[in-house]
Parts: structure tokens; C-alpha cells; sequence
């Protein structure tokens, strides 16, 4: 068991505006709890709409400084930002261990992935690029600047808490905006962390604000009444997207919604099914399954179905499922009580009408949140754990005859996140590719998260790209210039 005292002891618990930890104005704090035991770890201060006040006053103050700072030292900041973040690694993973459970392997996956982010985007900050051209009559000259939108508000989870902050705030800052970060309640340390790893690698104060919160809508409400915010970006549920792009819409936001997801992952009879037990393990347990991205339901080809879902559920069934600081374990407890009863009642009213448990299937006593990794084959048609983000260790698998079939079923969600097949044949591949609705496939593999690609989904799973040479455009305006032979 490695402990996280000391890293949470040395980890600003204020607010943080105008570059340094604060009170709430009216002083109140809320506790943070440790999901392995159910205890406090610490409390942190508890903003109100007073507090978001504070923060966009700073954020509209210095705007328009960050806009012109040079995009050189704009970089720069932001790559310090990532050799600060990767040399206290462990400490920030031993902190998103502490704060969110999961178990630490994937803290420190996220600790690379969300500091990739940092790199990444210190790399674009200096070949934003506008465009040139003649007019067609030939009376002109059309001159197309790039433009940073302003002031952001960025809202994020907590299933990656580094990460979904990092790749909000690094084009944004890469782009020449102020931000205010509202992190997850159950997880806003590690954003703290990361607002003073900003400020010692010279970030100007009032440019990035953190006002962790327990009542989200005091915060957000006043902010979305403010002319001087220009910009919404979120990563959450679909539920709350769209309450906040309602919200969004008086001030005319520009948003930014990464939502919810229902990843179908597909085995076609002609797979590399050991390839294919190794991408569903990745795709579904990755963060104990706590992932917008992760395999939500198993589409399985009849002629391979009942090996496929032995395989997949020899292999969950060995996973060690514990505290996420102890040495070994692959499964950390879920995020939060109403977490765990969320995923457990999926499963029972799927199991209630009609689903097999292959593995697992209920909540592990406490205390903490404990959910076993599952597996549960047929699963009558109409099963809600269909169509809802399960977020946590459940493997939902069922067959299909042929192609059309599979896409068919693939398609019938409300989400279009990402989708995972696994095929032998290119020319299946590319049909198939062709035919998902969604923003991402991934291609005989089970991870697809990538910093240099386009991160976004389609239909209910949101607006917008994070990450890759899209990442930055979120976050400027184009402006046009007429000018005159
Ligand atoms: P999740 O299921 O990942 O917790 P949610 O959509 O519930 O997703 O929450 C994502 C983020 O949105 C969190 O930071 C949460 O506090 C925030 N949030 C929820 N409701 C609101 C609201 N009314 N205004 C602003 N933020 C909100």
C-alpha cells in the first residue's frame, strides 16, 4: 500500500484566482472523499457565484495581455507546464488515486496521456496560421487572421482528472485564452496540483482559475449571465451537455461538448480473437471501465461468440480487485456511492429480465465502492444496460449473424462516440468504417486516445474536437479582413 498523506497534505486546497490558493468568500469547504474506504481525505474550499465573479473579473482583466503575450512564450509556459507534470508523475497519479479510487497503473497512464496534451499543444501555439487569397472579381484581397475567442470556462469529470483538464487547457492557453476550470467535485485536487505546477512554470495569475465546487449551477448560472465569458468547453454526461448548451445559448457561446458515449465493439468471425480478448480487456477496463471511450457493448459474430465470451470472461474474472494504492491490484472501487448503485442496478434489472452472469455481477462489500469485473451474455434485446453508459467493470456481450446485422445494431444508440471492430479483412474494415456513426474507430485495436488525433464524437456525444491539429481551432475565431488592391 503506498500512501498519499503527504501528497495530499503538500496540495493547494483553496480556490485558486489570481494565482494563488484562496478562501471561498463566504468561507464555506466541502469534503473530499477517499472511494477505497468511504472517508474524508481532506476538505477543499467550496465556491459560489461570488467566487465565479472573483474568477472572470480576473479572467477579463488579463485577456487581452495573454492575447499578446508572444506565441513563442506562450509555448514556453506550456512546456514547462509538461516537464513539471512529468517529473512529479507519481505524486499526481498517487493524488488521482487518493481522490477518484481507480487503481494507480492507470493513474499513470493518465499522468502520460494528460501531460502529452501539454507538449502537444506548446508545439501548436506557434503555428496557428491564417490565410491569404485575391479576390475572385479580382477588386481585392481577402486577408483571414485567427483570433483567440476569450475568456473559457471549462467544466470537467472526474474519471480523468488530469487529462480532461489538460486538454481544455492546453489549446486554450496555446491560443492566447484566459480560463476558469470547474472540476469535478469528487475530484478537484488534482486540478489544483496543476494550477500551481502552472503558476511556478510562469503562467501570468488571473490567466487559469480553479473553483472546485460542490453545487456546480452557482457557478456556471452567473457565469453563463456574463457577457464577458466567451466560450463553454465540457466533457460530462449528455444529461448535463445539454442543459449547459441550453444555457450556452443566451450568451451565444461558442461550445465545446464532449458527452457521453456507447462504444460498440465489434469481433467478426474472421478476427485474431487473441488480438481481439486483448483490445476488449484495454477497451473495457481501462480506468476500471469509468470511460466515455470504453466498450459499452460487446457485438459479437454467433460463429465465434461463445469462445470470445469465455476468453473475455476467464481473463475478468482474474483481474485483483482492491484499493487502488495497493501493489498488484487492476481494479480500483468506483468513483462514488451513487456510482455504485447505478452500475449495480443496470445489472440487476438486466439480470432480472433475462441476462446471464458469466462473472461477478454483484457489489462487493465495503467498505468502499467495490464493483467486481462482470461479464453477462444474453442479454434480452430491450435491456437498458443496451443503451446506457454503464461506466464501470461490466462486459455486456451478445451475437450477430452477418455484416449488415452487426452495423445495424452498432448504429442503434443515440450516442456516436467510438466504436472498436476487430476483422481480419481490410475491405470489411473500411466498409464497416464507413458505415459507423461515429466520431472514432478504432481498427483492430483497443486503445484509441491519441494527442496528435482529433477527439470528438457525432450525434448525442457532442460538438467539437479535443486534441490533434483540430484541438486548437475550438478555441479561435476567424476574423476577415477586406483589403483593397
Ligand atoms: P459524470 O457522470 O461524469 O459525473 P456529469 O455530467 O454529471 O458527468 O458531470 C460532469 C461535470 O459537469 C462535473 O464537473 C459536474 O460537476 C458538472 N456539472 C453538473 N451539473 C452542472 C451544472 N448545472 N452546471 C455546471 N456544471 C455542472
Amino acid at each position: 500500500m503506498i500512501d498519499a498523506t503527504a501528497v495530499i497534505a503538500d496540495t493547494p486546497q483553496g480556490l485558486w484566482i489570481d494565482g494563488a490558493a484562496v478562501d471561498a468568500t463566504d468561507g464555506y469547504r466541502y469534503p473530499v472523499l477517499d472511494p477505497a474506504t468511504g472517508d474524508t481525505l481532506t476538505t477543499v474550499a467550496d465556491a459560489r457565484a461570488i467566487d465565479a465573479m472573483r474568477a472572470i473579473e480576473s479572467a477579463d482583466r488579463v485577456q487581452r495581455p495573454w492575447a499578446v503575450t508572444a506565441p513563442r512564450e506562450r509555448s514556453q509556459i506550456l512546456r514547462r507546464a509538461w516537464e513539471l507534470v512529468t517529473e512529479r508523475a507519481e505524486d499526481l497519479a498517487l493524488l488521482m488515486t487518493a481522490e477518484m479510487g481507480r487503481a494507480l497503473p492507470d493513474s499513470r497512464a493518465e499522468v502520460a496521456y494528460g501531460a502529452e496534451f501539454l507538449r502537444w499543444f506548446s508545439e501548436e501555439a506557434v503555428r496557428v496560421q491564417g490565410r491569404y487569397t485575391p479576390a475572385p472579381a479580382g477588386n481585392g484581397r481577402i486577408l483571414v487572421t485567427k483570433a483567440p475567442v476569450g475568456p473559457v470556462l471549462a467544466i470537467t469529470p472526474w474519471n480523468f482528472p488530469l487529462a480532461m483538464g489538460t486538454r481544455k487547457i492546453g489549446p486554450a492557453l496555446a491560443a492566447g485564452c484566459t480560463v476558469i476550470v470547474k472540476p469535478a467535485a469528487e475530484t478537484p485536487l488534482t486540478m489544483l496540483a496543476l494550477a500551481r505546477i502552472f503558476a511556478e512554470a510562469g503562467l501570468p495569475a488571473g490567466v487559469l482559475s480553479v473553483l472546485p465546487t460542490s453545487d456546480a449551477a452557482s457557478i456556471s448560472t452567473p457565469l453563463f449571465a456574463d457577457p464577458r465569458l466567451r466560450k463553454l468547453t465540457f466533457t460530462g454526461s449528455t444529461r448535463v451537455g445539454r442543459i449547459l448548451l441550453a444555457r450556452a445559448a443566451s450568451g451565444v457561446l461558442r461550445t465545446s461538448m464532449e458527452l457521453g458515449g456507447n462504444a460498440p465493439f465489434l469481433v467478426f468471425d474472421d478476427a485474431d480473437l487473441d488480438a481481439a480478448i486483448n483490445g476488449a480487456m484495454a477497451a473495457k477496463m481501462r480506468n476500471g471501465g469509468q470511460a466515455c471511450t470504453a466498450a459499452n457493448r460487446f457485438l459479437v459474430a454467433d460463429a465465434v461468440l461463445e469462445e470470445f465470451t469465455a476468453r473475455l470472461t476467464e481473463r475478468m474474472a482474474a483481474l485483483t480487485v482492491g484499493a487502488g494504492h495497493r501493489t498488484g491490484v487492476a481494479v480500483g472501487p468506483l468513483v462514488s456511492a451513487a456510482q455504485l448503485d447505478r452500475v449495480a442496478g443496470l445489472v440487476d434489472e438486466a439480470v432480472a429480465a433475462g441476462a446471464r452472469i458469466r462473472t461477478g455481477g454483484k457489489p462487493l462489500p465495503g467498505p468502499g465502492f467495490f464493483y467486481p469485473p462482470t461479464v453477462l451474455d444474453q442479454i434480452p434485446v430491450r435491456a437498458r444496460i443496451l443503451d446506457q453508459e454503464i461506466f464501470g467493470p461490466v462486459a455486456v456481450v451478445t451475437g450477430f449473424g452477418d455484416e449488415a446485422e452487426a452495423i445495424d445494431r452498432a448504429n442503434a444508440s443515440e450516442y456516436g462516440l467510438a466504436a472498436y471492430l476487430y476483422t481480419r479483412d481490410l475491405g470489411r474494415a473500411l466498409r464497416v468504417t464507413d458505415a459507423l456513426e461515429t466520431g472514432m474507430v478504432a481498427v483492430n485495436r483497443g486503445v484509441l486516445s491519441d494527442v496528435a488525433a482529433p477527439f470528438g464524437g457525432v450525434k448525442a456525444s457532442g460538438l467539437g474536437h479535443e486534441g490533434g491539429v483540430e484541438g486548437i481551432d475550438e478555441y479561435l475565431d476567424s476574423k476577415y479582413v477586406a483589403l483593397t488592391n
